[in-house]
């Protein structure tokens, strides 16, 4: 397979993956197994949000390059990456929540609104259950309610939940980049002041030269690294 055909593939099996960037299946997201599957390196039962069904779709492209039925092979979710269960909606306890906002960092949808030090709320229609804001909540007060009863998998999912939540992780990647690249701008701005001002001074002796050099280093290689986040 050349590399035109094996972004095709991954294409084509991202496009079957419920895209809840739970990251269960052992990769950073949904992208990353996509990859994985494409190249060979992972079974198509990683996936516990899109379940069994989930199994037989993803083997059903794959047949395409592999002569076996993976879904023969595995047709159960792998118990390593977790279990088939409902769709769960994750809910904050608001009279627990302190405010810490470390679920917020977690959400890989920006599915959760507050600020620092006040209640925090989770948009229901947009989590995608993955659970990833349950471990760094310091007080526990987050659970997850099932909300669709008996249907697991795919059956308590959609196309469409699964695009909308596509979309939602990449505008929250591209939202950290942004913040990333004007907190650098600040942070480089800060130090041109701060250079301004050392270079303004004017050492008598031969300590203070030496003093105001290593100023002078200290804030270029703050610069540079402003420089390189920037880029
Ligand atoms: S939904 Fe979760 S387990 Fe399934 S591919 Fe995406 S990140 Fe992995
Ligand atoms: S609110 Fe929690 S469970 Fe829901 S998508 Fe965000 S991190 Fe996942
Ligand atoms: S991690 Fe827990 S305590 Fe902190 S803001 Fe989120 S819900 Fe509140």
């Amino acid at each position: 397979m050349n590399p035109f055909q094996a972004n095709q593939l991954t294409d084509l099996l991202e496009d079957a993956l419920p895209q809840t960037q739970c990251t269960k299946c052992g990769y950073p997201d949904c992208h990353g197994y996509a990859q994985a599957l494409a190249s060979g390196k992972a079974l198509p039962n990683r996936c516990p949000p899109g379940g069994t069904e989930g199994i037989k779709r993803l083997s059903a492209i794959l047949i395409s390059i592999y002569p076996q039925d993976a879904y023969e092979l595995h047709p159960t979710i792998d118990p390593e990456c977790g279990f088939e269960r409902p769709r769960s909606v994750a809910f904050i306890d608001p009279n627990r929540c302190i405010g810490c906002t470390l679920c917020i960092q977690a959400c890989p949808v920006d599915a959760i609104v507050g600020a620092s030090k006040q209640m925090h709320v989770i948009l229901g229609d947009w989590c995608t259950g993955c659970d990833l804001c349950i471990p760094p909540c310091p007080v526990d007060c987050i659970s997850m309610l099932e909300i669709t009863d008996q249907q697991t998998g795919w059956d308590a999912w959609t196309i469409d939940l699964a695009n909308v939540a596509r979309m939602r992780y990449h505008t929250r990647d591209q939202r950290l980049d942004r913040e990333d690249r004007d907190n650098a701008d600040r942070l480089a701005k800060k130090a041109s002041v701060k250079l301004a001002a050392i270079n303004a001074e004017d050492p008598t002796s031969e300590e203070a030269k030496k003093e105001q050099e290593r100023k002078r280093s200290i804030i270029a290689a703050a610069m540079a690294r402003a420089q390189q986040k920037k880029s």
